[in-house]
């Protein structure tokens, strides 16, 4: 389909673009003049006010922002400035056409190894080491429809007012970074099962995350006493173990408090719980969550490097997934918690006190529930962030080797290097004494059935969504 130029240095063929102006490097390098690197780009979590995903009835706020509405504006831009009705319509074509492949084609066309690596795609537009500036291997192939994103701008700069052009540069902005967010959120999801299928007999893969807070409800809405009530939190963590027979057990414990505060410490005190319980300790463990805010900062990663001593456990990694993109059993799992308190409700009970919800979920086969409650004496004295911090989705934990007692961190799992935080460093990063979790817990309720899923499948390379 395309032709081909050869590289004078390697002599090997190299891709060449009909148009040299939309050419691949020059979509990141317009953006960062200053040579920032790829994987930089790639991993870069948009700064500004964050917007947790409950603001906006579980859309994800990078999609809502930087997809949705910039292509809403570009349709508003065109109509307003582009006269010619047969030129508008074109264009108004070409952002649906763009839209519609970003969405949806897109993050069909790229392609993770069921081992969680990226894998080369003859495909410029889809080879996924490519994008994280990885890939040395060729490329001859083009997308048909990627391509289009760039020689549309071209188009439209050609078109509009020079007064309009900032504007148009910065939506195109946002468009790459919906770009680079779509592809980590292939990527990162596909390490969720990556993680299952490298599971063994001593492991265990933890996937945490907090169900938005339970209202009181009642069947009568109207009763006054339901309303002013500031509900519970309910934090789950579903614990993944290999099984006899290709099976693997999943145990959900969800914890359930009046404390509202969700930070590192109620996190990490939902995890101590589970752990004074358990009988038969995982001697290693890998977690899994979304970048929520109470999650990913540099107390709960300081936290972690306490484990092997607190309870003689080895975090081999916790990896984040993008915000309200984790397509996980914890969803369901959830689904499932909200459907059992409908149905508690709707058969006469109300969900009045904490234990109410207790009484409605703990049937659900597989789950644990109980009430938690942080000890809170603590200073308010703040720690200090690990530098770059908001960039990393992959953190680990080593006990053995060089680095034994650092903090490791990178931009993506099984891409580029580490960032080493040394003991010494994170010691002068946290004024207060990280002391191990107190928490107030109430006798958790015991599962009546397992709960078994079978081994994800090999075979087949994970494409998503
Ligand atoms: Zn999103
Ligand atoms: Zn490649
Ligand atoms: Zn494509």
């Amino acid at each position: 389909m395309s032709s081909y130029k050869v590289d004078p240095r390697t002599n090997r063929p190299i891709l060449y673009l009909l148009d040299q102006k939309e050419s691949l490097w020059k979509r990141f390098s317009e953006i960062y003049p200053n040579d920032m690197k790829r994987t930089v780009f790639m991993g870069r979590i948009e700064d500004g006010p964050y917007r947790y995903r409950e603001d906006l009835g579980g859309l994800c706020s990078i999609c809502a922002e930087y997809g949705y509405e910039v292509f809403d504006d570009l349709a508003k831009i065109i109509r307003l400035h582009v006269e010619n009705l047969s030129v508008q319509n074109k264009l108004l074509q070409d952002v649906e056409l763009i839209k519609r492949h970003m969405k949806r084609e897109y993050v069909r066309e790229i392609s993770v190894k069921s081992n969680g690596h990226a894998e080369h795609d003859e495909c410029i537009d889809h080879c996924l080491p490519y994008a994280f500036g990885e890939c040395n291997k060729m490329h001859s192939i083009r997308c048909s429809h990627c391509p289009k994103l760039y020689s549309f701008f071209d188009k439209l700069e050609s078109i509009l007012p020079a007064e309009e052009i900032q504007l148009i540069d910065d939506k195109k902005e946002k468009l790459l970074h919906y770009l680079a967010h779509q592809t980590r959120k292939v990527y990162l999801n596909a390490q969720v099962q990556a993680n299952l299928l490298e599971l063994d007999n001593d492991g265990a893969i933890l996937i945490v995350d907090y169900k938005m807070c339970i209202l009181p409800k009642s069947a009568q809405e109207s009763k006054s006493e339901f309303f002013g009530k500031k509900g519970w939190t309910l934090h789950s963590i579903l614990i993944y173990t290999k099984s006899e027979n290709e099976k693997l057990n999943v145990a959900a414990f969800d914890h359930w408090s009046a404390d509202t505060r969700q930070d590192a410490w109620f996190t990490a005190s939902s995890l101590h719980a589970v752990f004074e319980v358990m009988d038969n300790k995982p001697k290693w463990v890998t977690l899994i969550s979304d970048n929520g805010p109470h999650y990913h900062n540099s107390e709960m990663m300081i936290i972690m490097a306490y484990w092997k001593d607190w309870y003689d456990i080895e975090v081999k990694s916790w990896i984040f997934l993008e915000a309200g993109e984790a397509k996980t059993a914890i969803d369901s799992h959830h689904a499932q918690i909200a459907h059992a308190i409908k149905r508690y409700v709707r058969i006469g009970f109300e969900i009045r006190e904490g234990s109410d919800i207790e009484n409605s979920i703990k049937d659900l086969c597989g789950t644990s529930v109980g009430e938690i409650n942080p000890n809170r004496e603590k200073t308010d004295k703040k720690i200090k962030s690990l530098v770059g911090i908001s960039n990393m989705n992959e953190w680990k934990w080593p006990i053995n080797g060089p680095f034994a007692g650092s903090i490791q961190a990178r931009t993506l799992p099984n891409i580029g290097s580490f960032t080493n935080y040394s003991p010494i460093q994170t010691r002068n990063s946290s004024k207060i004494e990280i002391t191990k979790p107190n928490p107030m817990i109430s006798t958790p309720s015991v599962p009546k059935s397992l709960w078994t899923i079978p081994v994800p499948n090999s075979d087949t390379s994970s494409k998503h969504l």
